[in-house]
């Protein structure tokens, strides 16, 4: 009964009963009650068939996937695990609540999760690599665990002296809850003063949030999935990571995961012009607007390395990938 309530509590505080050194109890096996809301939201697609659909609905889902695929992309993952830009303290707090709005928890625990995966890629150590733990584990499996739900504040000095971003972290609910609220709200509102488009406040609900929130997540978890698992490998890196042109347009550019495990410091992850990656064009026009500055451009030397085609399971004789970016505790905010 306690770890139920525990388990409860953990849904809207995520630091509850969540020890000093990070730890939870019962670490390793799923917390089933804790992930009563991710299950019922896979549920709650079905949906779909009895609020229909309408082109502004779709139109909604389909942005709101762009808009937070960005937001991961951009702000989660090339600023706040890698800090591959500069920004200034309210920026930085704006790209956190977008990050967030896309219901994958708050940006310390992201950012502390992921640069683990690049300090111990595909090694045991690793827990969402396909090759070590199998697809399943490495897709969504890991999510699941109790292990998993802590953030480590340790592997993010460099966020963590800020309030505003423990904040969010600690209360990773609240923004989706308030996107939720908010496309009720638009549907309801389209309804009332344009019915012509034939939505309603359930409808965009179901679209805008439940259906485009379920797609981004498992969109998202490709990275970490299939892009160890399918396409090719230009640099020989300490892991099995691969460039796939099909992630890369379905993740707005992070499927060019071996570039970005051979150069994670890089803001670019398309190296050549063919590499289609719009997390860095839209980046790039935040830069002009003067929103975000000191982009790490691709160096003169990755692309000098070397193209050669390796096969798959060469990992184990690679020579060692160079460490990831974050900087220990250097704030890059408003420098
Ligand atoms: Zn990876
Ligand atoms: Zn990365």
């Amino acid at each position: 009964m306690k770890s139920l309530w525990t388990s409860f509590v953990r849904w809207f505080d995520t630091q509850h009963q969540v020890f000093d050194e990070g730890s939870v109890d019962g670490e390793g096996k799923p917390d089933w009650f804790r992930l009563t809301p991710l299950m019922f939201m896979h549920l709650l697609v079905l949906l779909v068939f009895v609020v229909g659909w309408s082109p502004v609905a779709v139109i909604v889902a389909a942005l709101l996937y762009f808009i937070r695929m960005f937001a991961i992309t951009g702000f989660y993952h090339r600023y706040f695990s890698h800090r591959t830009f500069k920004t200034s303290r309210a920026m930085q707090f704006v790209m956190g609540v977008m990050g967030n709005s896309a219901a994958q928890r708050g940006p310390l625990w992201w950012a502390a999760h992921h640069r683990h995966h690049h300090r111990h890629s595909d090694t045991d150590e690793d827990i969402h690599s396909p090759i070590a733990h199998g697809f399943y584990v490495s897709h969504i499996g890991w999510l699941t665990t109790r292990e998993a739900f802590p953030t480590n504040f340790e592997s993010v000095p460099d966020l963590v002296k800020y309030p505003e971003l423990r904040f969010i972290d600690r209360y990773d609910i609240l923004v989706p809850v308030l996107l939720g609220i908010s496309m009720y709200g638009l549907g309801a509102a389209l309804e009332a003063w344009a019915p012509q488009l034939g939505t309603t406040g359930w409808q965009m609900f179901v679209w805008g949030f439940i259906v485009s929130t379920v797609v981004l997540l498992h969109g998202t978890c490709l990275v970490n999935s299939m892009a160890h698992l399918i396409g090719t490998r230009r640099y020989k890196t300490t892991d099995e990571s691969r460039n796939s042109f099909l992630i890369a347009l379905v993740t707005m550019g992070e499927g060019w995961h071996n570039n970005h495990h051979r150069y994670p410091g890089v803001t670019r992850q398309g190296f050549f012009w063919w590499e289609i990656d719009m997390t860095y064009y839209l980046l790039k026009l935040m830069s002009w607007c003067g929103l975000i500055w000191d982009i790490h451009g691709v160096p003169e030397a990755a692309k000098a390395e070397k193209y050669t085609k390796l096969p798959v399971g060469d990992a184990a004789t690679k020579p060692a990938t160079p460490p990831s970016t974050p900087p220990a505790a250097g704030g890059a905010v408003g420098q």
